[in-house]
């Protein structure tokens, strides 16, 4: 934990300067086991933006996080080390470049060995983050937790990457490993009859709400659990959650999962070799309350923790 007072250090959550959980703001990663790292970039969303003032908006409300996870047992900081990276230099009118942006320093960071969660910003930053995390570690398995399957082939004009395609191409690339790649909330029209099953083709594995809500968020983790084999990255879209949880976010889909299973479903994670983590599509503009930031940044915590309890063993 920083205790710089002039940063805010045993301060109020309102006082002082907002990193992600008042962590000290450091592009230094010697003995750094985890950096949380903004990506504030939305020209990457088909409907309404404002995701560019996630990564601010969600470190805001991350001050109101208390240290320990009751559930998990667990006081993350005190077991790892952990950094506020601070945010990519995006470039709001040019996709590619930002893309290649973020691949590099995601790059940067992960060659060294210290571990990245990466706050959006839209969905289309996971295809440039999954490019950095297999180049160094092969072919992951995914966990995609949304309420769209983002595999359409949706060209803009010319431009195949928005926050619809990032697993269509993570798929092409062979950045995803064979018959591990889950996407669970599914739900919602779709532009097509055959979405689903274009994506299953492609190779996903595509869990609707439906089959969450039948099934029990409990049994979906046995499948991830029993599918998963490889090195896991996990990517989560805040329009998981149902727009009462979570109205915050671009493209809204009702009938989503609560608060309370979006948590279940990133700390049943808990036990794989995960090696990377996104949190995407919080837009402050159309939130209420911060709810969905407050969410967004509990969500992060979360997966810290499972972080923690692994360096633990
Ligand atoms: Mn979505
Ligand atoms: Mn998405």
């Amino acid at each position: 934990m920083n205790d710089n007072p002039a940063f805010g250090a045993g301060l109020q959550p309102f006082m002082g300067i907002p990193s992600f959980m008042r962590l000290p703001v450091s592009r230094e990663l010697k003995d750094v086991d985890v950096a949380v790292m903004g990506v504030p970039f939305d020209s990457g969303t088909s409907y309404r933006t404002g995701t560019r003032f996630g990564p601010r908006k969600i470190r805001e409300t991350s001050l109101m996080i208390w240290g320990h996870n009751s559930t998990l047992n667990v006081t993350p900081l005190k077991k790892l080390n952990v950094v506020d990276y601070g945010d990519v230099s995006v470039i709001p009118t040019s996709i590619e470049h930002t893309m290649t942006a973020i691949t590099k320093m995601a790059g940067e960071v992960i060659d060294t060995g210290t571990k990245l969660i990466t706050l959006g910003g839209d969905h289309s930053i996971a295809l440039p983050l999954l490019r950095a995390h297999a180049k160094k570690h092969g072919p992951v398995s995914l966990v995609h937790i949304d309420a769209h399957i983002d595999t359409w082939e949706a060209e803009f004009e010319g431009s195949p990457y928005s926050h619809g395609t990032p697993f269509r191409y993570a798929l092409q690339e062979g950045l995803i490993r064979k018959d591990e790649y889950m996407q669970i909330g599914i739900r919602g029209p779709l532009s097509g009859a055959n979405d689903y099953a274009n994506a299953k083709e492609l190779g996903a594995r595509t869990v609707t709400i439906h089959e969450v809500m039948e099934k029990g968020v409990k049994e979906i983790l046995k499948e991830v659990h029993e599918r998963m084999k490889g090195p896991v990255y996990v990517t989560v879209d805040i329009d998981a959650a149902d727009p009462a949880y979570a109205p915050g976010t671009g493209t809204p889909e009702v009938g989503g999962l609560t608060s309370y299973q979006m948590l279940q479903l990133v700390r049943g994670l808990h036990g794989l070799d995960l090696i990377g983590f996104d949190l995407v599509e919080v837009s402050p503009p159309y939130d209420h309350a911060d709810i969905t930031a407050i969410l967004a940044s509990n969500i992060a915590f979360e997966y810290l923790s499972l972080l923690a309890i692994k360096e633990k063993k």
